[in-house]
């Protein structure tokens, strides 16, 4: 375990909303006022949601899992609530604990889905969270934009206009993602969104071919976009993996989010032991770490755990990994 903990540990793959430590979720649940238009079907969200939280979610499906987003969004949507989980979410990757001397993460490209509410703007949304992201030293913080499958074209637009114009100001915003429920929307319709983000030299990473449910066609367009990383990519066929082994797209590996939306059976058929094989770049990464409970160093001890509960991967190579994590971050200034 010291080995592991002083390994030094790129996090490219969390998700904002997802990452919230649950005493801070708790809290802002217990502070929670509801506004002129909360019905009770809110506070009743709030409160389902949290109590699962607390029991340790258990999901059939990875569409369980994104009914768990309504009550925390219920929960982050001022720019006091807001700044309050982004900061303590920085913290818990990149703040040292009581008692340890290596963070959890040595550098934390955090992502987020700028979200309109009453209390703030979509530009608002993202310019809170990187008052936060900020706070930290350049080599340490960044963000990505998240765009959801689910969303609209102009919605999209939004949201890439938001992260360009932010780059374009000198802030630290590194790249756009996609995400968001792996079966909803037309990836034909993000064409010109990826276009704008990569003339803009902002990085690319894509969720992509994260069930059974995503049609080859689905993969093959976001492939289209040329992204430099990929989530997941656990379905890819023949023709897709061609095109990510040569174009060299590095791939971001969530080993207990895999497991436990049973995207994947076990770590003996995993798809991380193909591109490891192939000394194809992956990176290792948590997710969500609210739901999943887990954490980084969690993640990277079911590298070298024997199997079943682990890969078995001898010390050298766990570091190689750690090194290829490092190798795929976004630079802040392509
Ligand atoms: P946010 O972007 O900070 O609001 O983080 C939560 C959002 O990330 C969720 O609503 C999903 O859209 C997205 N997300 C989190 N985990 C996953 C995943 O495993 N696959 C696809 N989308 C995800």
């Amino acid at each position: 375990v010291d080995f592991l903990k002083v390994l030094p540990k790129a996090e490219l793959h969390a998700h904002l909303n997802g990452s919230i430590p649950l005493p801070v979720l708790q809290q802002l649940a217990k502070e929670y006022v509801p506004s002129g238009t909360d019905s009770d079907s809110t506070l009743l969200v709030i409160k389902s949601g949290i109590e699962k939280l607390q029991d340790g979610v258990t999901f059939d499906e990875i569409h369980d899992f994104f009914n768990l987003f309504p009550a925390i969004y219920a929960l982050t949507s001022t720019k006091e609530a807001l700044a309050r989980v982004a900061s303590a979410v920085l913290a818990e990757f990149l703040g040292l604990k009581e008692e340890e001397e290596c963070p959890q993460a040595t550098y934390l490209e955090l992502r987020s889905t700028p979200r309109k509410t009453i209390a703030m703007t979509r530009l608002e949304y993202v310019e809170t969270v990187l008052d936060e992201v900020e706070k930290y030293r350049p080599d340490q913080a960044v963000l990505i934009v998240s765009l959801d499958r689910r969303m609209s074209k102009e919605v999209a637009d939004e949201c890439v206009e938001a992260a360009i114009s932010l780059k374009k100001r000198g802030r630290r915003i590194v790249g756009v993602d996609l995400c968001g429920d792996p079966t909803a929307g037309d990836m034909e319709h993000f064409t010109s969104h990826f276009v704008a983000v990569k003339a803009a030299g902002l990085g690319i990473t894509l969720h992509v071919a994260e069930t059974t449910e995503n049609s080859p066609e689905d993969t093959l367009k976001l492939l289209s976009f040329k992204p430099d990383r990929l989530g997941h990519a656990t379905f890819l066929n023949d023709e897709a993996q061609g095109v990510v082994i040569r174009e060299r797209m590095a791939i971001e590996i969530c080993l207990t989010s895999n497991l436990l939306c049973k995207t994947v059976s076990d770590l003996e058929t995993h798809h991380i032991r193909y591109y490891l094989k192939k000394n194809h770049p992956v990176a290792i990464c948590t997710d969500d770490i609210l739901p999943f409970r887990t954490n980084l160093l969690g993640e990277y001890a079911m590298l070298l755990a024997p199997a079943p509960c682990g890969l078995g991967l001898s010390e050298d190579e766990v570091e190689r990994i750690a090194a290829m994590g490092h190798g795929s971050r976004f630079r802040i200034n392509t």
